[in-house]
């Protein structure tokens, strides 16, 4: 089997590339190109062949990525908050740690847009130490995110020395990376990665897929793999206008992903991102989607509908609202639409 790295290399990385795997798209694109990277590598590049639309939109450049009235460089206000060389530290208790400035594949939609691939995100181990000594300085911190770009795109043993810095600090309890290689480059999860991986515990990964297209046979090993390792995963979808707007969309994809073992924890909103406008959809539609998994589906299957707030300011659940109003009695409607009511208890009735 050919090796990961030979596979990556292999990547559609210039418009030159581009245009004679599809002649049809415009000279244009070599100005989306210049500015944000591309790379499309075999594996995506099969599937985007395979399936069309939904996994193209995800891979090839478009013309209105220069042309977002809407978008903000840094939507969650990343760069405010980085509070050593790539440490965001946004929550009182967890901090995002940006390991690596490439990834497996360019998303089109990537909030991290403004600096995946760039050069000037690249991260020396020097910068590094000063990340581990905030962390190790900031007891309160006990989970530590480990992000990108794909830190899963290091080197084995970049990863190994990355994971044993953090270890080493006695207040990070958990460590969880997010990786998107067991959707975009499965061959990337080998034995020797998941034997490495395992000596962290307790360590998470979370991944991301957006569309059942992407529950290859590959990707089925790679996330058997991981979870034969000990590792929980958890899946990052992002909700995408051409992608996945569509409730039985989704539901083929979270159904899909429990049988991978991955549970869905996030579906975002698309960010604000410049370069995104086209891909985002109405949060009212992701509600109504939402609307249409709770009950339907196994909770199991059903991930929380989230909207990382502009500048920084977290991330919050938006949930469909099934409650018709509060009082001596709780009226609500059911997942399919019933009236239901609840007596709440009286207020004489004090805990013995
Ligand atoms: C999303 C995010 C987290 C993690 O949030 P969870 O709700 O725990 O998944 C942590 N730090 C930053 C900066 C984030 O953007
Ligand atoms: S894999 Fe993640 S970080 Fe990389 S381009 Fe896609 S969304 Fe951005």
């Amino acid at each position: 089997m050919e090796s990961w790295q030979a596979i990556l290399a292999d990547s559609i990385v210039s418009h030159e590339e581009l245009a004679r795997r599809f002649p049809g798209l415009g000279p244009g694109l070599a100005e989306v190109i210049a500015r944000y990277p591309l790379r499309i590598n075999p594996y995506y590049l099969r599937l985007v062949e395979e399936h069309g639309a939904p996994l193209a939109r995800q891979a090839i450049p478009d013309m209105a990525e220069l042309h977002d009235p809407l978008g903000l460089i840094d939507p969650l206000a990343e760069e405010e908050l980085t509070v050593a060389p790539n440490l965001v530290h946004k929550y009182p208790d967890r901090a995002l740690l940006l390991v690596h400035h490439q990834c497996a594949m360019y998303c089109r939609f990537c909030t991290r847009k403004r600096k995946v691939g760039c050069a000037a995100m690249a991260v020396s181990a020097q910068a590094l130490d000063a990340a581990f000594a905030y962390l190790a300085a900031h007891p309160n911190i006990r989970e530590v995110l480990v992000s990108g770009g794909d830190p899963l795109l290091l080197p084995d043993d970049e990863i190994d020395y990355i994971l044993g810095k953090l270890r080493a600090i006695a207040s990070v309890e958990v460590i969880r990376i997010g990786s998107r290689v067991p959707s975009t480059l499965p061959m990337r999860i080998t034995h020797n990665l998941v034997s490495i991986l395992r000596r962290y515990h307790p360590l998470y990964i979370n991944t991301h897929f957006n569309h059942p297209a992407e529950l290859t046979t590959e990707a089925g090993r790679a996330c058997g793999l991981l979870a034969d390792g000990g590792i929980p995963l958890g899946c990052q979808t992002v909700l995408l206008k051409g992608v996945n707007d569509h409730a039985e969309t989704l539901k083929k994809l979270f159904l899909g992903l429990l049988r991978f073992r991955v549970k869905p924890y996030y579906l975002f909103q698309t960010d604000l991102t410049a370069g995104t406008n086209h891909f985002r959809v109405k949060t009212s539609t992701g509600v109504a989607i939402m609307r249409q998994l709770y009950g339907h589906i196994s909770g199991m299957a059903v991930p929380t509908f989230a909207l990382d707030a502009p500048g920084g300011k977290g991330k919050i659940p938006l949930t469909p609202d099934y409650v018709a109003a509060y009082g001596d009695t709780l009226r609500f409607s059911n997942y399919l639409g019933e009236p239901c009511q609840y007596p709440e208890p009286k207020k004489a009735n004090k805990a013995e």
